[in-house]
This record gives C-alpha cells, structure tokens and sequence, in this order.
C-alpha cells in the first residue's frame, strides 16, 4: 500500500540556467520535499540575447505559471537567404497573429526573470561549484562543493548544463567533443541599424553562407517600436585553439567576429561594423553521443542541456530544459501514488525509471535526427561548391531547420505539448498496471 504520507524528499539543484530554476519551481510546489539550489556564479546570469520560444516552449512555460512577462517579435516569416548575393531561397511563412503559441523570438533575460519570480525566496545559493557526488548507499547521496562543504540529500538534479559534473558520476567515459562550430551573440541598438537600405529590420532574416549562416531578429513585441536587434553569426568549421576555445558565452572582439564574414553581402558587412564593441558573446559548441540513461544510481538525474549535449537543440534548448523539470516533478508526484512502499528509495526509483522512460527516447530521436542530416549539412559547407543555391536549397527540403519547422516537419520538437506527452504516459501506465492486476 501506497504510505499516506510520504516522508520527506531531500533535493539539491545545481544550476540555475532555464533547467535549474524550471527545476526550482516544478520541485518546490510538491509537498513534503525540501530543496536547495545551488549555482556556482555569484549570481544569475543571462549571457545571450534572443531565444526562440515554439509552442512546446509556450507550453511548458504555461504548465510552470511562467509565461506572463515572457514575450517577444513572432519570427514568421523567417526570410532564407543566399549570405553573399542577398537573394531570397525562401521566404517563409507568413504570421499567424491569432495563434497564442505562434514561435516568437524573446529577450533571453525576460525568460530568466520570469522563471526566478516562480522560485519561492531563499532557495538559491551563489558561489557553490559542485565538485563532486558520492553515493552513500541507504543514506542518500553526498554532493561536495569546491568551498569545501557537503550536503547529504535522497536526489541530486544536474542541471548544470552541458558539462555537467553529475553527468560525469552517471557515465564517467561519456565523451565531450569540440563540434568545430562556433556561434557568436549580440543585441544591437536598432537606431545603428536603420539607414542600411533593404534590410526591413521587423522581419526575421537567416543568411547562409558556405559553412557559416547570420541570424537577424526583432525581439520586441511592438514592430513599431523597435528598441534592439538581436544579432548572431556562426561558424562550423572553427578550429580548436588551445586556450582559446572555450564553452560559453565569453566576450569576443569585432574584429574576431568579423573576420569570419568579411565575404558577404554588403548589408550584412555594414550590420557587423555596427556591433557596439564589446557586445559580441562567444560560444563554442561541445557534444557527444546521445546517453545510455539520463539517471543513475537512483539518486541522480540530468535535465536541461546537461542530458542531451547535443551542440545545438534545434533552437528549442531552453523548452528541453524546462519540459525535463516539469516531468521530473510529475515522475515524482506521481510515483508516490502507486509506489508499493512509499519509502524514499522506492518511490525515487520509480521516478526516475518513469522520467528516463519518457525523456530518453526523445533525445535518442533528436540525436538520430541529427545524425541523418549531417551529410547534408556537410556538403552545404563544402568551399568548393559551384552552385551554392541549389545547395542551400537541399538543406531547407531536407531538415526542416528553417522555413518548414513545426506545422507536421519536425513537428514532434516544435510543436510539442509535455503535457499531453504526460496525460498519455499516465494512461498507458494505469491501462498496464490494470491488466497486471
Ligand atoms: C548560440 C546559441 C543559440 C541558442 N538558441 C536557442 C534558442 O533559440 N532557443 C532555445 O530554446 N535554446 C537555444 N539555445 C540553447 C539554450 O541556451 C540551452 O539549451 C539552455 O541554456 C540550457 O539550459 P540549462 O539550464 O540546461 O543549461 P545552462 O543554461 O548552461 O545553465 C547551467 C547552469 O549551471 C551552472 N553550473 C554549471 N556547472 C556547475 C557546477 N559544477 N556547480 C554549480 N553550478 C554549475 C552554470 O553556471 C549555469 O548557471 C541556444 C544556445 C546557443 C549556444
């Protein structure tokens, strides 16, 4: 029988990106738990500019009572465009102003402040580096922090992003790898930007060139009012640099930037030489195979970027993050009910067996996705290519990344509901545990 009161839940967090604060706020409203979050910075950070919000994102964001605030320029259409000649492959779809879940492109900081307004105060602590977990067997798990102090508690969650210290303890031999591509970030006053003719600043624009795209984007929700423009060049055949090469969001020169993309189309030379100096983030991106499991020793779960490390999650990242919190919570709720015993070990088992059961053939899915489109991708990247449009043209026919995301392409990450994704599992799982009995 199922104990009436289950006994308490000792949670640590670490992180406090989208997957540590989602994690706050889905872990914090059970009863009878009590958590701690632990994040290394010596305070919340936001270091990029613009996310996509797709309506699995809107989604979630609802299920987590985070979505007032969080708003945004609609990123329909998102015009396709050759980066050297200017010319357009593909003009997109056009908006859908009565869709509540239309993708919209959002400051990153409204995102983040909208999730810590959710987490109840006193939860989070600053300066706290986890260095490392121990399993202590009936006891819990001890989570060790370079200051020197430890914590005993039944669960640890890493959300500590893609070069988690928890993912270290599930896998020890997971492999990391620098993907060769690098991605730069900056928001641009949209004063600097409005004498550059045919450069219609209130559309989303995407300029590919050979081994590298420029991304163009309003993020304010009133197009006539337009206050910054969010800015992004990226590289996929960056070599490593010894010193140089670094995970996320470091500052970057202009002209460290702009050497990359001194051979596109005029436009977009003079949108570089409008960079305030200083702006530019820095980002390289680090990946490996899709996990065995997403959690391990029953004490330990990965969620957010930590769980898929991926380089790149098809703009959708932060809804990753965020619907792996919201299930973890489910999972626990959840398990509590129909845990044979109730005790702590149990019901934690059964928790993450039910959160791994659901969330890792999603990311298997995303990485085999990934893997059929590479040699596509390769070739759009070959410096020898003589017709670079029909090129181009290949890669929006074959991934989906641009024009056609969501509306049934890719529609399984886009337009995502882990709502419904959870209602089917509780279905099935009862349907089961009704035919066992
Ligand atoms: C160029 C670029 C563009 C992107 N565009 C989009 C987009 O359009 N839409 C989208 O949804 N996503 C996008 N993403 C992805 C998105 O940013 C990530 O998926 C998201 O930030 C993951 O959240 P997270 O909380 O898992 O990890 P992170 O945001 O990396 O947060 C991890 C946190 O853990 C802390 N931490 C790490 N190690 C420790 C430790 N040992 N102890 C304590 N704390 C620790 C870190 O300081 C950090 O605060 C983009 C990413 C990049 C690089």
């Amino acid at each position: 029988m199922p104990s009436a009161t289950p006994p308490v839940l000792r949670i640590a967090v670490i992180g406090t990106g989208p997957a540590g604060l989602s994690s706050a706020i889905a872990l914090s409203a059970l009863p009878d738990v009590e958590i701690q979050v632990y994040e290394r910075a010596g305070e919340l950070r936001e270091l990029g500019a613009g996310i996509s919000v797709n309506h699995n994102g809107w989604k979630v964001l609802e299920l987590l009572g985070a979505r007032k605030g969080v708003e945004g320029a609609s990123t329909n259409p998102t015009v396709q465009r050759n980066a050297y000649t200017g010319e357009i492959v593909d003009p997109g779809q056009p908006p859908d102003p009565t869709n509540p879940y239309e993708v919209r492109r959002v400051r990153r900081l409204l995102l983040q402040n909208s999730l810590a307004a959710r987490v109840p105060p006193g939860l989070i602590q600053f300066n706290k580096k986890l260095v490392s977990v121990r399993d202590l067997g009936k006891n819990g798990v001890e989570a060790a922090f370079e200051d020197g102090t430890t914590t005993v508690v039944d669960l640890v969650v890493g959300a500590d992003g893609i070069r988690s210290v928890v993912r270290k303890h599930i896998d020890p031999d997971f492999p990391l790898n620098y993907a060769h591509q690098v991605g730069w970030r900056c928001l641009i006053p949209a004063e600097r930007l409005k004498h550059i003719p045919d450069l219609p600043l209130t559309t989303t624009s995407w300029w590919y060139g050979k081994a590298k795209s420029v991304w163009i984007s309003p993020l304010d929700t009133d197009l006539n009012n337009l206050k910054e423009i969010e800015f992004t060049a990226r590289v996929f055949n960056e070599p490593f640099v010894p010193g140089e090469t670094v995970s996320w969001g470091v500052k970057a020169s202009n002209e460290r930037v702009f050497s990359r993309f001194n051979d596109v189309d005029p436009r977009l030379i003079e949108v570089f030489k409008q960079v305030p100096e200083g702006n530019w983030s820095e980002f390289a991106a680090y990946s490996g195979p899709a996990m065995e499991s997403l959690v391990g020793w029953g004490k330990l779960v990965l969620v957010g970027d930590s769980s898929h490390p991926s380089a790149g999650g098809f703009g959708s990242g932060s809804a990753f993050a965020m619907e792996d919190s919201w299930v973890l919570a489910r999972s626990i709720e959840y398990a509590r009910k129909v845990s044979t015993t109730g005790s702590v070990p149990t019901v934690l088992a059964e928790a993450l067996q039910i959160f791994n059961t659901i969330r890792k053939p999603y990311y298997r899915r995303m990485f085999d996705f990934r893997q059929s489109q590479k040699k596509v991708l390769e070739e759009v990247g070959r410096k020898d290519y003589d017709d670079f449009d029909a090129a181009l043209r290949k890669r929006f026919a074959s991934d989906g990344l641009g024009a056609k995301r969501g509306k049934g392409f890719l529609g399984w990450v886009y337009d995502g509901d882990i709502g419904k994704t959870w209602q089917e599992f509780v279905e099935s799982d009862q349907a089961r545990r009704a035919a066992q009995s």
